[in-house]
């Protein structure tokens, strides 16, 4: 039995203190196993979250300094069971474990640590696995406890960081969406015309505008009520969106039944033919309900660097649509 273990209580807290310092998150818990391989003197230690509770039976790993360890653990016949009872286990003979075949080694002593949350449930473990028979000083207790803590706080740090950015996705999402039909509302009509336009300022892409109003839409508000007129407009929207090629046009509901779609790289040739197919799509599905054959008046401009602004763009873009309004309607104008 090797009972000349060293250990050495300034280097382990010194190492606790650096980690704690210089790291977080998933680095945070795979330096902290490093750490420990070191300061135990191990040959394998992989930290784990419990899958199931009372009783756990799996485990998954969080880090592991053996890349062979399965990303899944069956705690049954092993002695990370043990742990589970929230307690630390030593066992100092010929270790039993699951996944010999995967690793073709044999150890002969464990210490494995719980991970327990605030009303003391262990939720994971820490295992250390030495390919020698040791006794290991009883002080290595209380680092092994401090480590265990250290990584349940960070790991409770990363679920509520986790959490934080799902929200605040989800809130950005919200902020540049129109509520009625889904499509982009006008605030990120001006983000993204502004940074269209600078990009083709600079001759890194060329882009088209197109202001699309919807005829007689008050009629159909008259003869159906407001809630016949929100069908439209968000049948409308599904339509455009179903139009639309990804990475290419942005659809933005400016207000009201006014709408907008900036294509980039597209030719205004090109544009003004997806256009028109919107135009030829939209009456024949809505000629085929109880609204009628619905047309659009639509202004068609590309992009160039002699606009002072994007106000410049959507302004000409919608002269262009009062231009097709006065020509009588269900037209195109570029
Ligand atoms: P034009 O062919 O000249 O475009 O005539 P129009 O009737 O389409 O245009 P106008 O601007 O006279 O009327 C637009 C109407 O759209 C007026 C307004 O009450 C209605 N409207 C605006 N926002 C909404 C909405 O969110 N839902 C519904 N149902 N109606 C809306
Ligand atoms: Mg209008
Ligand atoms: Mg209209």
């Amino acid at each position: 039995m090797d009972k000349l273990f060293k250990f050495n209580p300034y280097e382990a807290l010194k190492s606790i203190l650096e980690i704690t310092s210089y790291h977080t998150g998933d680095e945070f818990i795979e330096h902290t196993a490093i750490e420990i391989k070191k300061l135990f003197q191990a040959d394998l230690v992989y930290i784990t979250k419990a899958i199931d509770f009372n009783p756990t039976t799996k485990v998954e790993i969080i880090y592991s300094t053996n890349e062979k360890i399965p990303k899944i653990i069956d705690l049954n016949g092993i002695p990370g069971k043990f742990v589970f009872d929230n307690k630390i286990i030593k066992i100092k003979e010929d270790v039993k474990y699951n996944f010999l075949d995967l690793l073709e080694e044999k150890f002969e002593s464990f210490y494995g640590i719980p991970i327990s949350d605030e009303k003391q449930n262990c939720i994971g473990h820490i295992a250390i696995y030495s390919k020698k028979i040791r006794d290991l000083p009883i002080e290595l207790d209380d680092i092994a406890l401090i480590y265990s803590r250290k990584i349940e706080r960070e790991l409770r740090r990363i679920a509520l960081e986790k959490e934080n950015t799902i929200i605040r996705k989800q809130l950005e999402e919200l902020t540049i969406t129109d509520t009625l039909t889904n499509l982009y509302n006008r605030r990120y009509f001006t983000k993204v015309c502004f940074n269209i336009f600078a990009q083709v300022k600079r001759d890194f892409i060329q882009a088209t505008l197109a202001y699309i109003d919807i005829d007689d839409f008050k009629c159909i508000n008259d003869k159906f009520g407001h809630e016949g007129g929100d069908f439209v407009l968000k049948h409308f929207s599904e339509i455009l969106l179903d139009e639309s090629r990804k990475g290419i046009d942005f659809i933005f509901r400016l207000g009201g039944e006014e709408f907008c779609i900036i294509s980039i790289n597209t030719p205004l040739n090109f544009a003004s033919d997806y256009l028109k197919r919107i135009m030829e799509t939209t009456s024949n599905k809505f000629s085929k309900t109880k609204f009628g054959a619905i047309t659009l008046s639509i202004g068609l401009v590309e992009f160039s660097k002699d606009f002072d602004s994007c106000d410049e763009i959507l302004s000409l873009a919608d002269k262009k649509m009062y231009k097709a309004k006065k020509e009588g309607k269900n037209s195109l104008v570029k």
